[in-house]
């Protein structure tokens, strides 16, 4: 591992100070960080840990939203009463991401920053990879290519989010609350992940000078119809193929209002208001759902190797929907 300087935060003030000099990381829970700095795909000068910031508190907002404080554990997070109660969408996703131990560990903020799993970005024998040396390439473009994008890619990055989790903020229309020299700045969660575009080195719209303090979600009508599924090659602890949070929100059988976000198929999570549309004012039976699943990837543009993503996508939002209505 590169030689680095440690440096621990312990007021708010310190992480944002330390955070706008080039070369320095931010260490919350080191899920993905520590592996990436082993790899040498990350190499900074500085890190700088937060973990013991004041910003972990779980707290029901005065309109009957949630404030999840960015340091808040994942563990604690998914195993929360309110979340469970009013958001177990949000519950289910965190549980099928990574393995008890690394749930334990992983933050809120830190799931929303972690990078993408793609093998040649984390492969430095690969010297091709847009993402980690702008300008350099992508390997994956015409190497092996079955995990990667099938929606939104660009010539340059054909890479996926790795996130459940924000996958299923996706479809409850979360905010993701920044702290920089200026203030405070709220962030929907549709604006926080980027595509690649020319400029795939950068996942985010956070600024470098920025700070992620919390997440939140407005009040929810979701908590009786929602459903997480994730189809990947293995039971646990392995990344979505295809993953898809749906909500519905049901009156007398008709849908009056639908979330639709899926992961795995973008470098950002997916949310398909094709697929709402497609579901607004209708009854969930065997064509609408079909309906809906074909909105989903509309326009996707699979790889050489990742065509079975589109028929995999088209089938997990029909298969989530008709698990999220189930009990209507
Ligand atoms: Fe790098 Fe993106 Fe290409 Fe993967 S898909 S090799 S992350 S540029």
């Amino acid at each position: 591992m590169h030689a680095f300087t440690y440096l621990r935060a312990e007021r708010i003030e310190d992480a944002l100070a330390a955070v706008a000099k080039p070369g320095t990381k931010l260490l919350a829970g080191g899920t993905n960080l520590l592996d990436l700095m082993k790899g040498f795909v990350e190499q900074p000068e500085r890190v700088v840990d937060i973990a013991r910031l004041p910003l972990a508190e779980i707290a029901e907002l005065p309109d009957g939203g949630l404030r999840i404080g960015a340091l808040a554990r994942n563990s604690e997070t998914a195993n929360h009463p309110l979340v469970r109660a009013r958001y177990p969408l949000l519950a289910q996703a965190l549980l099928a991401g990574a393995s008890q131990q690394l749930r334990n560990m992983a933050s809120v903020g830190g799931n929303l920053m972690q990078r993408t799993r793609c093998h040649y970005f984390y492969d430095t024998a690969f010297p091709a990879c847009n993402k980690r040396a702008p300008g350099s390439g992508c390997a994956a473009r015409e190497g092996v290519n079955r995990i990667h994008a099938i929606l939104g890619a660009s010539p340059q990055c054909v890479a996926t989010h790795p996130s459940d989790m924000a996958v299923a903020l996706a479809a409850l229309d979360a905010v993701v609350e920044v702290r920089g020299p200026s203030g405070v700045r709220r962030i929907p969660i549709a604006e926080f992940h980027r595509l690649p575009g020319t400029t795939p080195e950068r996942d985010t719209n956070l600024a470098r000078n920025e700070l992620i303090v919390a997440v939140s979600l407005p009040r929810s009508p979701y908590a009786a119809h929602s459903h997480y599924l994730k189809v990947r090659d293995r039971a646990s602890y392995a990344f979505a193929l295809v993953s898809v949070a749906a909500a519905l929100e049901l009156r007398d059988g008709v849908v009056q209002s639908a979330r639709i976000a899926l992961g795995g198929v973008a470098h950002k999570p997916w949310r398909s208001e094709p697929a709402e549309r497609a579901l607004a004012g209708r009854r969930l039976d065997a064509q609408v759902l079909e309906a809906a699943g074909k909105a989903a990837v509309q326009g996707a543009q699979p790889l050489r190797d990742n065509a079975f993503k589109v028929e995999l996508a088209r089938r997990a939002v029909a298969q989530a929907l008709e698990s999220a209505g189930g009990a209507a």
